[in-house]
């Protein structure tokens, strides 16, 4: 008889015996941590063996050592996801070195370029959803096969508030974005009765060096100023940290989010509450 008292599932090591794959692992130079490295070091940290991916052959290697020097278990692999046969090497590798797929995390996403609707030329449009949008769904699509023949498997893919927030400047970024959201949902749905799990975070303002230092330099203002713009539109008071995204991700990728799939979670500092 099964024993309802009590939670089977333990707190020590919450990806414990679990292996991941992080793509997008590497992250912008500047002075913050970004999403991806953050989430690597925590996943670490929680026990999992890690596949580091990323187009970035110097990043992710900085990542991974970042990883072994705080104790944890990380291979690197350098792909650009907008490939296809790059892509699609990411689940082949990840078979070869970790044997299993239990985590795919998908962080990767750019946003240089983007304009408003008139303004946006094509080949920004193209790279934009590309990149964000396609590669992401690619790379579901070769993972997906090993966590059916597993019978388990959680997916994580990083959207962001801009999906369902005014962005008029960010037109493919928003696009890709909501594409992302809805993308999760089918992922959740086709692939429940396979025991695996698609989930997607929207972080709001996050103080990464892709978000502040970049999108000051683009914007030509200061740094301090933009983290000014940014706070003042959130109800908590302060930009969210790549910490604050990491502990989301680690909450949908283990097993404390079992029964959570096709959940679409704003990590935001409370923004996407503040309707008119
Ligand atoms: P980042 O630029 O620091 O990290 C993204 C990583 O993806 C980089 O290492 C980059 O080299 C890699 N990458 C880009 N294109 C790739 C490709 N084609 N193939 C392989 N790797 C590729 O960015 P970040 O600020 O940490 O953001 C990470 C994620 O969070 C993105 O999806 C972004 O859209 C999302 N997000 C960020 C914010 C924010 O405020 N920082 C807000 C909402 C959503």
């Amino acid at each position: 008889m099964s024993d309802h008292s009590t939670d089977q599932r333990v707190a020590a090591g919450r990806l414990a015996g679990k292996t991941a794959i992080i793509v997008g692992a590497g992250q912008t130079v500047g002075e913050t941590i970004g999403n991806g490295r953050a989430t690597a070091l925590l996943f670490a940290q929680e026990g999992a063996r890690l596949l580091l991916v990323d187009r970035d052959q110097a990043s992710v290697e900085e990542t991974a050592a970042m990883v072994a020097n705080a104790g944890g278990e990380a291979q690197v692999h350098v792909a650009d996801i907008a490939d296809a046969d790059q892509c699609a090497s990411v689940a082949k590798v990840a078979m070869g070195t970790l044997g299993r797929i239990d985590i795919l995390h998908n962080n990767v996403g750019i946003g240089a370029g983007d304009s408003s609707p008139g303004r946006l030329e094509e080949d920004a449009w193209d790279r934009i959803i590309d990149v964000n949008l396609k590669a992401m769904w690619r790379t579901c699509k070769h993972v997906v096969p090993h966590m059916r023949e597993q019978g388990s498997g959680a997916i994580v893919n990083i959207s962001s508030l801009a999906a369902i927030a005014a962005a008029t400047t960010l037109t493919a970024y928003k696009i890709s974005k909501a594409g992302v959201n809805a993308l999760t949902q089918n992922l959740a749905l086709a692939n429940a009765r396979h025991g695996i799990r698609a989930n997607a975070i929207m972080p709001g303002f996050i103080d990464t060096p892709m978000a502040v230092d970049a999108g000051a330099a683009a914007r030509g203002v200061s740094r301090e100023d933009l983290a000014r713009f940014r706070i003042s539109r959130i109800p908590l008071g302060r930009q969210g940290t790549a910490w604050d995204v990491a502990h989301a991700a680690l909450f949908l990728a283990s097993d404390d989010a079992a029964f959570i799939t096709g959940a679409i979670l704003p990590v935001d500092g409370g923004q996407s509450s503040q309707i008119g």
